[in-house]
């Protein structure tokens, strides 16, 4: 039986999900921005939280896991490289591991560039992936503790899976990146399409989260480092395409 997923707002702009697994009753949170939203999600699905699968280390990400654990008896499930900061996870897993959610199966990749700690989860039967801040809808992460280089290539990664994964993020960034990706790639029609529809998306309170690899590989400009006209609007045609990436990420920081 395939995989049911609940998405819904935290804070100001973080994604909750839940993961759920009719056949044995079992869900999981993919991170905890904050314990009350996933507890309303929880008791809007009559869902049962068993796991906590957490992305990376950032306070938004895990600061409501001590509450949500303690309340629910979830086991949580975090990167080995964010043991320090994780204090709650009850294990710890790094590249190639298998997560189950009941009769679910993830795979975890590691992911990093925006922060060195940085894991996705990838439900390979029903082609979905939960990519926390690598990439954004329309979008990607900030790169810290490494260079650009190695957010391109966790990119990359995510770029060689099948075309209609559905992706998770972690932030309803998606109106703020629609601007920026017209702005380096404005003759792109899927592109206009897409931020128009996002627009009366996020007019009517509704999520642009999931997205899918198909429909990100076609406007996402973080992805299209190797696009003519993507490097043309940042004078770098011909160029390497981590080094396009790594100034399109500059100029986003700037935006
Ligand atoms: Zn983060």
């Amino acid at each position: 039986m395939a995989a049911a997923f609940h998405t819904f707002l935290c804070l100001s702009d973080n994604i909750g999900v839940l993961v759920h697994d009719a056949a044995t009753g079992e869900t999981a949170s993919v991170d905890v921005p904050e314990a009350a939203a996933v507890e309303r999600a929880l008791r809007e699905t009559n869902w049962r939280l068993t796991k906590i699968i957490v992305t990376h280390r950032h306070s938004d990400h895990v600061q409501g896991i001590p509450e949500l654990k303690a309340k629910t008896g979830a086991r949580v499930v975090a990167p080995k490289k964010a043991s320090a900061q994780v204090t709650h996870a009850d294990e710890l897993v790094g590249e190639g591991a298998k997560v189950k959610v009941g009769n679910l199966i993830a795979s975890v990749l590691e992911t990093p560039g925006h922060c060195a700690d940085h894991i996705s989860y990838w439900f390979a039967a029903d082609k979905a992936l939960f990519a926390g801040d690598t990439i954004f809808t329309l979008g990607c992460g900030r790169v810290s503790e490494a260079p650009p280089a190695v957010l391109w290539s966790s990119l990359q990664r995510i770029a060689a899976l099948p075309d209609d994964t559905r992706i998770w993020s972690g932030h309803e960034y998606t109106l703020s990146n629609a601007r920026f990706a017209l702005s380096v790639d404005g003759e792109n029609a899927a592109l206009k399409s897409r931020a128009e529809a996002f627009a009366r998306a996020r007019a009517a309170g509704k999520l642009t989260v999931p997205t899918t690899l198909a429909e990100e590989k076609a406007t996402n400009p973080f992805l299209r480092a190797t696009d003519p006209h993507v490097q043309r609007a940042v004078g770098m045609v011909g160029a390497d395409a981590a080094a396009v990436f790594a100034e399109l990420r500059q100029r986003k920081n700037r935006f």
